[in-house]
């Protein structure tokens, strides 16, 4: 009996995630594992594009946030797929819920806290156990520019990635004895549904590319970093942002 070496991918329906499950398909042969929150049809549409470049995959739907969801979701589909392990896990899934401090609403600060480093701890706790015993594994977390410098009217989603920084810091250490690597990617303004509504024009101005990056140029990254190549790489983060800041 073979086994299928998987990629599980958090929030891989739209935007950055939609990008990574591509390239770690296409460029690694990674069966790949679609989760997303509620976007079926996105998620349907990038499973559709993988398998039309020739890779495979599935969808695999539950909130990131619920650790319940997660390890039943996990459970569930492992149970049906005796013959398959998952090696890399991206932890992208994320939101933002921006506004001044003192405004703030405890659902705002709570929803993003407990999807980006709630949703690190659920996924990442869940799958360590089993990277660890089969000695080798990947995980890449999905940070920002906001987690290393604090962005004003994002205090929520700076602390949310400033703790998966400290997180992503702290695990590699424990685990590189194993052959498991884990790294944060952390870029600045790509063109996604996150940022739609922000004023294009005017912030690429503080981008000395001149320019948002795509989520392909992310994917590129975050597909080396998931490769056999990236193994002496741990416990770094590895900005992506057109020269804005480092
Ligand atoms: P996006 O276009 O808004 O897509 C978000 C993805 O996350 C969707 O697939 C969404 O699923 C999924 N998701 C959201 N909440 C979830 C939950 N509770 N459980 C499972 N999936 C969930 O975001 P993006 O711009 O690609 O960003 C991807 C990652 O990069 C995020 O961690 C973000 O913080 C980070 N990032 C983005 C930028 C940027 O400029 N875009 C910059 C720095 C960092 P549905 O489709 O089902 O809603």
């Amino acid at each position: 009996m073979s086994i299928q070496s998987c990629a599980l991918v958090t929030g891989g329906s739209r935007g950055i995630g939609r990008e990574i499950c591509l390239k770690l398909a296409t460029d690694l042969g990674y069966h790949v594992l679609i989760n997303y929150a509620s976007n079926r049809d996105a998620a349907a549409s990038c499973l559709a594009e993988i398998k039309s470049k020739g890779g495979t995959g599935d969808l695999l739907p539950f909130n990131v946030a619920s650790f319940d969801e997660a390890e039943n979701a996990l459970e569930e589909w492992q149970k049906n797929n005796t013959d398959s392990k998952i090696e890399v896990l991206v932890n992208n899934a994320g939101v933002t819920k921006d506004g001044l401090f003192v405004f703030m609403e405890n659902n705002d600060w709570n929803t993003v806290l407990n999807t980006s480093l709630g949703g690190f701890y659920n996924l990442s706790r869940l799958l360590i156990t089993k990277m660890v015993r089969q000695r080798y594994g990947r995980i890449i977390n999905l940070v920002s520019l906001s987690g290393l410098k604090g962005t004003p009217g994002q205090v929520n989603y700076s602390a949310a990635k400033a703790g998966v920084i400290g997180a992503t810091k702290a695990l590699a250490q424990e685990v590189a004895k194993r052959n498991i690597t884990v790294n944060a990617v952390a870029p600045g303004f790509i063109s996604t549904d996150m940022t739609k509504d922000l004023d294009e024009k005017e912030l690429k101005k503080l981008v000395p590319m001149n320019r948002f990056g795509n989520p392909e140029e992310v994917a590129d990254l975050v597909s080396f970093l998931a490769s056999k190549k990236a193994s002496y790489i741990t416990g770094e983060v590895i900005n992506i942002n057109g020269g804005i800041y480092s």
